[in-house]
């Protein structure tokens, strides 16, 4: 698997700001373009994968993926789901979230855009903050005193939703 230092994002639309979820910014075309151009071959399991990526409303675990990814008894394997994840994540659009759960979830995002997560410990509901990040001055305060630049982060806040209050 190559794995490119840049990439290259042209071909996308810049997003604009609205208050749908950022996953639908993200084109299947887009990302089997971006996959291509990094040399992975698309096939139809893993096309199958891509598609319940964007589909999905929250963070899929690996298992979840490889059960949703299942078309007519045709379901990818362990590793193809992995291997796509890998890749999709050292592309940095999808990634890994904990959800305060022994396992890891995936989900795609949109690298030109930033959102943090509320988990609801109650029904494990997970809600997108988009357009609200706490922390971003924080961010720049950390670049400059430690010297680091393209400091990324995840927040993962926890408490009882709405409907579970
Ligand atoms: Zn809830
Ligand atoms: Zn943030």
């Amino acid at each position: 698997m190559r794995l490119p230092a840049n990439v290259n994002w042209s071909f996308m639309t810049r997003p604009t700001h609205t208050n749908q979820s950022p996953l639908k910014e993200l084109s299947l075309g887009a990302i089997v373009e971006l996959l291509r151009a990094n040399g992975m071959r698309i096939t139809k399991n893993r096309m199958q994968i891509l598609d319940t990526l964007l589909r999905a409303s929250k963070p899929l675990s690996l298992d979840e993926i490889q059960r949703r990814a299942r078309v007519a008894g045709d379901a990818p394997d362990y590793a193809t789901v992995f291997r796509v994840m890998t890749l999709l994540e050292s592309l940095q659009i999808a990634q890994k979230v904990h959800l305060n759960r022994p396992c890891s979830y995936y989900e795609l995002v949109n690298p030109q855009q930033h959102y943090d997560h509320i988990i609801c410990t109650e029904c494990g509901r997970v809600t997108l903050m988009i357009d609200s990040c706490p922390v971003e001055r924080v961010e720049r305060k950390i670049g400059k005193q430690y010297g680091f630049s393209e400091i990324r982060h995840s927040l993962e806040f926890f408490g009882k939703c709405p409907e579970c209050t």
